[in-house]
């Protein structure tokens, strides 16, 4: 097979091979994305379950392709994340977030706040804590209406550098909160070494409630935990009125999940009403 050109250059191309060519062409694509403007914020509403108020949004990336459609982060982040786009990428969201933030105050949603992921690479950069503070004062964002959200596995590595830009994100009157939690390796001593103000059980506990007495006894515990340290809890994945009943009774503070709103464009976002 060797010999005969073409067919032969792909014998000896094993289709590793190809992942790695989609993966050039689709950091190439990346690049150009930001400049041309295809990435879009959605945001996903984050609910009171005592009185149906929208307290929060929580903003989650897209990226518009003009021949793929609507290419998940999923797809791309863990990329970005590789190639230190991410860094572009994440000062693009605070931005976009913060002026969406603004414009939702102005709208009538006057005490929401939004969420932003931030990846572990952001917080490395040194640049995190730099984007945020002008963002705040370019959009005048009230303080505890930003609140970024880190993983766990953020606070396991790199510890001086995290905590450094933790508290100075928190003396910035940004809130804090954990991702996933439950997810990664909790050792829990992370949650008293750092600023957090807000705990989101990952979905993984909430999807076989009440039914599993495992994951019951799981998010009780979390719960517990959770608000003896005067965190904030917010339940993600929630589905189900069972999920809602569930998580009511034992006073978790805010739900998130498809059950209200699956995450949504800002000019959908602006005519939503609470469920009061
Ligand atoms: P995440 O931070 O855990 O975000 C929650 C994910 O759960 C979102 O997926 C959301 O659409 C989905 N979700 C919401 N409600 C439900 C539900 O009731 N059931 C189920 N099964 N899923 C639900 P999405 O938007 O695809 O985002 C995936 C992940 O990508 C996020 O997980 C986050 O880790 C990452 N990501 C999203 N936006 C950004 C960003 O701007 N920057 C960074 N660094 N990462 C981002
Ligand atoms: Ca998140
Ligand atoms: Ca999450
Ligand atoms: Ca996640």
């Amino acid at each position: 097979a060797k010999e005969d050109g073409r067919n032969g250059f792909r014998f000896f191309r094993p289709n590793m091979n190809r992942a790695a060519e989609e993966r050039l062409v689709l950091e190439a694509w990346l690049r150009k994305a930001l400049e041309k403007e295809e990435l879009t914020l959605y945001y996903q509403p984050i609910i009171e379950p005592k009185t149906g108020h929208i307290a929060g949004a929580e903003a989650l990336i897209r990226w518009l392709h003009p021949e793929k459609g609507l290419i998940p982060p999923d797809k791309f982040i863990p990329l970005a994340e590789e190639t230190g786009l991410i860094v572009s990428i994440g000062q693009w969201v605070i931005e976009t977030a913060c002026q969406a933030l603004k414009e939702l105050h102005a709208s009538g949603f006057d005490d929401l706040y939004i969420a932003v992921n931030v990846s572990p690479q952001q917080i490395w950069s040194q640049t995190l804590v730099d984007v945020v503070k002008n963002a705040l004062v370019q959009y005048d964002v009230p303080k505890g209406s930003l609140v970024i959200e880190v993983t766990e596995s953020v606070c396991m590595a790199e510890t001086e550098t995290t905590l450094t830009a933790l508290k100075a994100m928190s003396d910035l009157g940004v809130r804090l909160a954990v991702d996933d939690f439950g997810t990664g390796f909790s050792s829990l001593n992370y949650l008293k070494r750092y600023p957090f103000n807000i705990l989101k059980i990952d979905r993984a506990f909430i999807s076989d409630l009440p039914e599993s007495n495992d994951d019951a006894a799981l998010v009780n515990a979390m719960l517990a935990m959770g608000h003896s340290l005067g965190l904030s809890i917010v339940a993600e994945g929630v589905e189900t009125e069972e999920h809602v009943a569930f998580l009511e009774e034992r006073d978790c503070d805010l739900l998130q999940g498809y059950y209200f709103n699956p995450p949504m464009e800002k000019e959908k976002f602006l005519k939503l009403k609470d469920y009061t």
